[in-house]
């Protein structure tokens, strides 16, 4: 048995009738660049959402430097994010001028708010959580001190689409939330892209503009923009998908029940909370990311059995990587980063290649 921490082919034939259906479609319409496809897409995720707007743009990391673009952020300003997240985050602001200032972690692996409120000086303008590994932060507690400190919130739910916190969806707390359409997150297309959604209207329009090379909707220049368009058969792709995302994440949230149900009794593990563990969360499972023992011997031994794991980020915290100069002090983080291990966790694996990893891990411990 083999199990590919992802099978991106497996990706497309586990749905080639949809896709097959959807894009010979629009290819046959010649609709390639900002078509009805892309705007009913846009449609169906501001429903799914909840929000009132939802663009699309070309990827997530744009969809984030675009979103504090558009906030009116400026250079010397900070913004407070978790150092757990992908390189993009601070990458976003950074490029911006703005300062990315880097928060610990907490339990469940998510930005820790004690350390937040410890980050907050008379710079901080703004703070971004990351809604990680289809989880959403505890987006009350939050609130009160973004309220109290007088900063806006721009959400990174790149990882976060279709999870909630008290019943509110990742991404409609702040003043703008971002998605990725990455092909391995929980709602992926063929390539690259991304989305924001926001109640804001008058964000919407700055945002709609900035996308499209600072034109308006009946084509007159209003500003500088960029090209950061989602195009429309990626569009395409997410609308029939869509369409079953709801499903996708019961079966995510079915191999974690799987994983927790088989690997609970082991110390030397610690997993992310089961479904419906905590009333206020429900979480996605866009990653499985446990906090283990002796994770790099176990790492190998899964990859001798043919188990593929990953550590995110490719094993490191952004406060960790040199070349980005923003090392700060952050134990909880430098802990988990000794630990942490991606398992398998996508609709394309069967409850027996489940049953392997899990098998896989038991012998080892
Ligand atoms: C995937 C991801 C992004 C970036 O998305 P792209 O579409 O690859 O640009 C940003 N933040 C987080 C937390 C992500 O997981």
């Amino acid at each position: 048995m083999k199990v590919p921490f992802f099978d991106y082919p497996q990706l497309y034939k586990k749905d080639k009738l949809l896709i097959d259906e959807k894009l010979d479609l629009i290819m046959n319409r010649g609709a390639f660049i900002l078509q009805n496809d892309l705007v009913e897409f846009e449609k169906k995720l501001e429903e799914y959402a909840g929000a009132k707007h939802a663009l699309g743009v070309a990827n997530g990391t744009d969809a984030i430097w675009l979103s504090v673009m558009a906030c009116g952020l400026k250079p010397g300003d900070e913004v407070l994010m978790p150092s757990h997240t992908y390189v993009a985050t601070p990458a976003a602001v950074n490029f911006l001028g703005i300062t990315p200032i880097l928060v610990d972690c907490s339990d469940d692996h998510l930005m820790c708010l004690d350390d937040l409120n410890k980050k907050i000086s008379s710079h901080t303008k703004a703070v971004m959580p990351v809604q990680l590994n289809g989880r959403t932060l505890n987006m009350d507690q939050l609130n009160d001190i973004a309220t109290k400190n007088d900063l806006i919130i721009i959400e990174d739910a790149a990882q976060g689409l279709g999870s909630k916190f008290k019943g509110k969806m990742a991404g409609t707390f702040g003043i703008a939330g971002t998605y990725s359409f990455y092909p391995a997150k929980t709602l992926g297309c063929f390539g690259d892209g991304g989305a924001i959604i926001t109640n804001d209207t008058g964000l919407y329009k700055t945002l709609y503009e900035l996308r499209d090379h600072g034109r308006d909707e009946a084509g007159n220049y209003k500003r500088w923009g960029l090209n950061s368009r989602l195009d429309n058969m990626q569009a395409g792709i997410l609308l029939a998908k869509l369409e079953i995302l709801d499903n996708e994440i019961k079966r995510r949230r079915e191999i974690a029940n799987l994983y927790h149900d088989a690997l609970s009794a082991f110390k030397e593990i610690k997993l992310p909370p089961k479904p419906d563990e905590e009333s206020a969360h429900f979480d996605t499972f866009q990653n499985y990311e446990i906090d283990c023992n002796d994770r790099d011997n176990l790492k190998s031994h899964l990859a001798s059995k043919d188990v593929g794991t990953i550590i995110q980020w490719g094993g490191k915290a952004i406060h960790q990587i040199k070349a980005l100069n923003l090392h700060t002090i952050l134990p909880k983080t430098d802990k988990l980063f000794e630990g942490c291990l991606l398992l398998p966790m996508n609709t394309t694996l069967t409850n027996q290649q489940v049953e392997y990893v899990i098998d896989s891990i038991i012998e080892f411990y």
